[in-house]
């Protein structure tokens, strides 16, 4: 058969080797090793410049196995993994920017990237202009000679924004700059950047890609160039991913393909439950007919994702009781695992920001994310009906 030709799901359990060796265990094992010998000198100066077993920093068999996989489900030449989603993108940003470059981000990024791009960047010479990812041609206007990549993220948390790939790549393309895209919400199984001419897909790794809230990571999918480029800097800036944590993350993403089936069915049974409901001023979700960009969501994703949030007739008070009265959601932060989570993001991811800014981001006080699991969804609208008619 041949590979390129294979699904999702048949990828993500088949990608981790790339011969056939008789007698191999079916699981990767974890090579929980710091270093590795090498026969001789002349041997030691070729696994230095290339290959996973020189040092674990410069690479390491459990990491390349997670490598192959995520590099098939993205469908790029390569893969590279690091020790949180942060780290993927400050490694990767810094790979590529610096002194007199300038640099165009969307508005709607998470909280870190934001900080990163606004605080720590312009510390390194770096010019940064901010665009509304729902306004395709604010990209071309915001480009300037010494523009060196636009950054994206789709769909945005919490209002589940999307941004046009084709039309932004395409706009980017035409004068030589690269994008890269924080693809965290969307995963492979939904959408994949690089069929729209994406040069380089992030991802925290925490979320959807392990699955289970037990490990942090993150991942950056592209061409071979781009990835040895990014490494290169990742073996000096040192946010590699621990072997222990890469076998959780390829046991994880092994499943990924049913877990997503399942979050993006029960999100939009959820966001449909809603809608309508007297005390549910909005409901965000891509999937949506009234989500502004649906027939954009329609072009470009399979599903919209396991996240949904409600904005709630009332105030922050009606939101705290209301996420206090949810007894399957759990009141924590991050998404994408198989327990379904709960968080008022004035509160917790947009706290940084001013009122009048959240208010810009359309994120009331009275806005809800959750973040549903992989629980039958019968129960998780019982839960919400519930806390609903708790509030009087
Ligand atoms: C969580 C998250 C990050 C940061 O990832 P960590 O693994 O927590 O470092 C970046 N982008 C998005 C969209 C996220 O949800």
């Amino acid at each position: 058969m041949k590979r390129d030709e294979l699904h999702l799901s048949t990828r993500a359990v088949h990608s981790e080797l790339d011969e056939k060796r008789v007698n191999r265990p079916v699981a990767s094992p974890i090579y929980l090793s710091a270093t590795f010998e090498a026969a001789d000198v002349e041997e030691q100066i070729r696994l230095e410049a290339e290959g996973d077993t020189f040092y674990t920093r410069y690479g390491n068999p459990t990491l390349t196995a997670v490598e192959r996989t995520l590099a098939a489900l993205e469908g790029t030449e390569s893969a590279l993994v690091f020790g949180s989603g942060m780290s993927a993108i400050t490694t990767t940003l810094l790979s590529f920017l610096g002194n007199g470059d300038h640099a165009v981000f969307q508005r709607e990024v998470y909280g870190g990237t934001f900080r990163f791009a606004r605080e720590v960047l312009p510390r390194f010479g770096v010019e940064v202009s901010f665009v509304d990812c729902a306004e395709t041609e604010g990209f071309r206007q915001a480009l300037r000679d010494n523009t060196r990549l636009v950054y994206l993220e789709s769909p945005t948390n919490p209002t589940l924004k999307l941004v046009d790939l084709s039309a932004v790549a395409a706009i980017a393309q035409s004068r030589g700059v690269k994008t890269f895209i924080d693809s965290t919400f969307a995963t492979p199984f939904n959408t994949r950047p690089g069929d729209y001419g994406i040069d380089g897909i992030l991802h925290s790794a925490t979320k959807y890609l392990g699955g289970h809230c037990d490990l942090l990571g993150g991942a950056l999918a592209g061409s071979r160039e781009i990835v040895r480029d990014v490494r290169s800097y990742l073996k000096v800036l040192g946010g590699i991913l621990d072997p222990h944590a890469a076998y959780l993350l390829l046991r994880g993403v092994k499943t990924l393909g049913v877990r997503m089936d399942r979050h993006n069915r029960s999100a939009l049974a959820v966001a449909r439950a809603f809608g309508g409901h007297a005390r549910v001023r909005s409901v965000f979700y891509p999937m949506l007919e009234s989500h502004s960009q649906h027939e954009l969501a329609r072009r470009q994703m399979q599903g919209g994702g396991g996240v949904v949030s409600l904005e709630l007739q009332g105030t922050l008070e009606t939101a705290k009781r209301f996420v206090n009265r949810l007894e399957l959601f759990r009141i924590a932060p991050s998404l994408g695992g198989v327990e379904s989570l709960v968080s008022i993001p004035c509160l917790t991811s947009h706290a940084m920001l001013s009122r009048e800014e959240r208010e810009q981001a359309g994120i009331r006080d009275s806005l809800v994310r959750l973040a549903l699991g992989i629980e039958d969804a019968e129960d998780l609208i019982a839960d919400i009906a519930n806390a609903l008619a708790g509030l009087g």
